[in-house]
């Protein structure tokens, strides 16, 4: 056994409760709430990230076999971003906004008190294990609070790397990683927090709120589902077919939470629409996408099964127009499309979270919101069309978490836009000032003199008291 594992077998609750105690009791001291902690904070964690950049690239390639650049603009770069969003706007954010008052209250002012909620718990997900990780526990140190992170033990590699940098660079007075899994993650979600960040699955996410509920803990729950693409014949369908791949298979290889996780399109369209991606996945990945190396693996012999079994339905054999491929000893699928599923296929029960593409097709394009709105909420919707009536119609109608039109993937990036789920794909939201808001009480504070006190709202309660 090694010293890792001995040190992650004695996690108990009692470890996790005297952890919960000295980051609440170095809490209670204060020195979080200052903008400087908060700064050196956030440009700590920044400098780790930047000065690692090999170390992470490297075990992301370990445990994903994710190619550099994905992780050096997904995950690396989308990070760098946060922090300078936050070093940038911290000040503003946390300056007390003065509101107006009632009449009621003559004379009066107040004010809205940003202040930290305490000592809280970011849970994160394999798929993009350090953007998942250090984005929400940066926006929990702008906001003030001690933070404890628990990776995803499905990442180990990069896991690992986490625990090794926030230890070595930041205030671990207030900062800390516990590395783990299901009985570490218990343990932790048996004490009293001040808030529970939470990505993954909609499972898992019962369990967290469940536990949050003991102790009235509020949750962010950033879950997944099933994301729809709409492709209307009034597009231009190259840029359409090579912006699904790279939402699709650019992302990880389709083990992203807003990754397209199947099309809609008319039946007269669809053909068409086939070939142009199979023209374009060819052209990226080249005719042996199992060797490609622009191209995550399966993240582990389970995800490999579990999406093995899907494809192994028989309601959609003789349904793959493209790819198909498989080799269970490197844990790698090519990209695959499969056309005309029915609706009723084990592939459109669940949230593929994979490199597998279904196509469902339907004799009016208007059909398709009807399809989406009779599935769970999912956590991004998309629409390829020129149709304004149309894009309208779908802004509208269609309920997800975010909508991209002509796109996908992107709004994630666009940090004045919250990121989060509805219904089954999540609740609350982060990103940019969102992120901050997520970890900050906002107090309402009302201040009074004692000049002008009304005898109105003192007994006895006259009649003439009662008229006014
Ligand atoms: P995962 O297996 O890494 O699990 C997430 C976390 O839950 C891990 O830290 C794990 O240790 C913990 N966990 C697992 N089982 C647990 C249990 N029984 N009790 C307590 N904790 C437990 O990740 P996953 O769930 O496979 O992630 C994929 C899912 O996450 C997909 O549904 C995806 O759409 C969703 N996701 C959402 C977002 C988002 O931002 N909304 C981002 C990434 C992934």
């Amino acid at each position: 056994m090694s010293g890792e594992e001995t040190q992650r077998n004695v996690f108990g609750a009692e470890t996790a409760s005297s952890l919960v105690k000295e980051l609440r009791d170095n809490f209670g001291k204060g020195t979080t709430r200052s903008y400087e902690w908060r700064v050196s904070q956030v440009k700590a964690l920044l400098k780790a990230v930047v000065e690692n950049e090999d170390q992470i690239v490297g075990a992301l390639c370990s445990d994903l076999a994710k190619p550099p650049l994905e992780t050096v603009v997904y995950e690396i770069g989308m990070f760098q971003n946060s922090c300078e969003v936050i070093l940038k706007e911290l000040k503003h954010w946390m300056t007390p906004e003065k509101v107006k008052t009632s009449i009621r209250t003559f004379p009066s002012s107040a004010e809205i008190v940003p202040e930290p909620l305490g000592v809280v718990l970011v849970i994160s997900a394999w798929n993009y294990p350090i953007l998942l990780s250090l984005d929400p526990v940066v926006g929990a140190i702008a906001a003030g609070n001690a933070v404890v992170l628990k990776p995803s033990e499905i990442a180990p590699a990069t896991s690992s790397v986490l625990a090794k940098l926030i230890e070595k660079y930041m205030d671990n007075s207030f900062v800390r990683v516990v590395e783990g899994a299901v009985d570490e993650t218990t343990a932790l979600l048996q004490q009293k927090w001040n808030k529970i960040f939470y990505t993954g699955n909609g499972r898992v996410g019962k369990i967290v709120m469940t536990a949050a509920a003991k102790h009235l803990t509020p949750v962010v729950l950033e879950l997944g589902g099933k994301s729809p693409v709409v492709v209307d014949s009034n597009n231009n369908l190259l840029v359409a077919a090579r912006r699904i791949i790279a939402g699709k298979w650019g992302l990880n290889n389709g083990q992203a939470c807003i990754s397209p996780d199947y099309v809609i399109t008319t039946k007269d369209y669809a053909p068409k629409l086939v070939d142009t991606l199979k023209t374009e996945l060819e052209s990226f990945y080249g005719r042996n996408p199992l060797e490609s190396e622009d191209l995550s693996r399966i993240v582990s012999s389970n995800h490999f099964a579990r999406l093995s079994k899907l494809l192994n339905d028989d309601k959609v054999s003789g349904k793959i127009v493209y790819g198909g491929e498989k080799d269970e000893k490197k844990l790698r699928i090519a990209p695959t499309i499969l056309l005309d599923v029915p609706q009723d296929s084990s592939i459109m029960g669940e949230e593929i979270f994979g490199p597998l593409l279904p196509i469902i097709t339907v004799n009016k394009l208007e059909e398709s919101i009807d399809v989406i709105n009779s599935g769970a909420k999912p956590l991004a919707a998309y629409v390829f069309t020129t149709d304004n009536k149309f894009k309208e119609q779908f802004v509208k109608n269609v309920s997800a978490g975010g909508l991209l039109v002509n796109d996908t993937a992107l709004h994630l990036v666009v940090d004045t836009l919250p990121f989060g789920g509805v219904g089954e794909s999540g609740m609350g939201a982060y990103h940019g000032k969102f992120s901050f808001d997520a970890f900050t009480h906002k107090k309402a504070v009302l201040y009074r003199s004692f000049a002008g006190d009304s005898a109105i709202r003192y007994p006895p309660y006259t009649d003439t008291k009662l008229r006014l």
